[in-house]
């Protein structure tokens, strides 16, 4: 990170008059490079503006007022009023969408002698060590520049070399690669901070988590956000066999992808008198599919009534034994809606790597049992007989139905924001 930080992190307004003086020259901008959006043709320009609206969302939780604009097929986050460098490039890594972040110095084209003495303060500035190769990248979006970019290109080399003899000139693999756009100000930026990539979220519809108290599911859940998705979720709790605690912590797990997804519509429903129910008319053996199959079709219930095109799970082949492929083909077949399930192939492993970048695992770490830990049997069944399972349902005819509407009834709406 240290390469990006000149000697203090509070950055600059955008005025100029401020870019040369030593105790303001800082970064003003960010040029944001987006990846996949560039390939959509035409509707291109949908996902630009759904991008420009995740920034504008992301930005405002950090100090500062920035300007976000779309300029030739490109975006820039103008700062306005002084900011934290750090905060405003954490929350822009929380963004889908974006593939790079840019910080961006501003040069006002005062003749070139001036953009090669603020070139040279860049290097300064930002590279502390200069024992590097570098190549100038000029372009110009402004034609009555008086120099072509070839030429600037071989002029600005010239003047950092003069200026830092230690550097030297590598054209096919530079150490540093500066680039110089020549617009209304001139933009100086070398340096690419990574995004997070995927989509912006608000281009792929909505769909509706089912939200544990564990790992995995937070990790789906941001998985599919990931690729433009928005996310509402639907948690079963079971008090007073779970606690407040419990529905505390999955509050808190969806503020975790409520951070990079934007707010989550989270739907606590009460599950505790179907789970008696079943506990008391099936198989023990049985109970969790059984379970897992009513929390699907409450949940796919909720996902039709508030237009969300499918549903994601945390389930991943062989976990455990409500997550064999025979388990998952019962739990499957009372859904009409498709069932993302992102994490299907990936190990344990993998997925707490993942929950611990994006910051949720030490929450699904905490120990507050969840509903299904409860009333699990000492040996569920693996293999389910489909055919089984829905006879011994047959055992539920009675009052189920009373009991889903019921459930259904207590859904409590919570408005989820990081
Ligand atoms: P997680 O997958 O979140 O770590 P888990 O490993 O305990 O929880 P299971 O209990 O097998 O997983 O459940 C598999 C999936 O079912 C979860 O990933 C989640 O999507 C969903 N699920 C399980 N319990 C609940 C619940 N109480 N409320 C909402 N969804 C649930
Ligand atoms: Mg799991």
């Amino acid at each position: 990170m240290a390469a990006y930080l000149p000697d203090t992190r509070r950055a600059a307004p955008l005025c100029c008059s401020y870019v040369l003086k030593k105790e303001y020259y800082m970064y003003q901008s960010f040029l944001i490079k987006y990846a996949e959006i560039g390939v959509k043709g035409k509707n291109r320009y949908l996902f630009e503006e759904a991008l420009v609206k995740q920034i504008k969302y992301a930005l405002k939780k950090a100090e500062g007022e920035f300007s976000v604009r779309r300029t030739d097929g490109r975006i820039y986050v103008d700062a306005l009023s002084e900011f934290d460098f750090d905060e405003t490039v954490e929350n822009l890594k929380r963004v889908f969408g974006i593939s790079g972040i840019c910080p961006v110095v501003y040069v006002e084209d005062e003749g070139f002698e001036k953009l090669g003495q603020a070139v040279v303060k860049y290097m300064a500035d930002v590279y502390q060590d200069r024992n590097k190769s570098f190549k100038v990248a000029a372009r110009r979006a402004r034609k009555n520049y008086p120099l072509t970019s070839m030429e600037i290109n071989v002029e600005l080399g010239g003047v950092i070399l003069d200026a830092y003899p230690e550097m030297h000139v590598d054209v096919h693999g530079p150490d540093i690669l500066l680039h110089v756009e020549i617009r209304d100000k001139i933009c100086l930026y070398s340096e690419v901070i990574p995004g997070p990539g995927g989509m912006p979220v608000g281009t792929g519809g909505k769909a509706m988590l089912l939200l544990s108290g564990g790992i995995d599911s937070p990790v789906a859940g941001w998985m599919i956000a990931k690729r433009g998705v928005k996310i509402d979720a639907v948690y079963f709790h079971a008090p007073p066999y779970t606690s407040e605690r419990a529905k505390q912590k999955v509050v808190d797990l969806a503020k975790k992808v409520a951070a990079y997804a934007g707010p989550v519509w989270l739907h606590v429903i009460n599950f505790t008198d179907i789970q008696l129910y079943i506990y008391d008319k099936c198989p023990h053996d049985e109970l969790t599919i059984i379970m897992r199959r009513y929390m699907m079709r409450i949940a796919e219930h909720i996902a039709k009534e508030t237009e969300c095109l499918g549903l994601i799970t945390g389930e991943s082949i062989g976990q455990v034994a409500s997550q064999t492929m025979a388990s998952l083909a019962a739990t499957n077949e009372v859904c009409t809606m498709p069932v993302y399930r992102p994490l299907i192939g990936f190990d344990k492993m993998e997925i707490v790597d993942i929950a611990e970048k994006i910051d949720s695992y030490e929450t699904s770490i905490l120990p507050y049992e969840d509903c299904c830990t409860i009333f699990v049997a000492k040996h569920p069944v693996t293999k389910p007989n489909l055919n089984v399972i829905k006879r011994h349902e047959q055992n539920l005819q009675e009052g189920i139905e009373e009991l889903v509407a019921k459930a259904l009834e207590t859904d409590e709406v919570i408005v989820v924001q990081a």
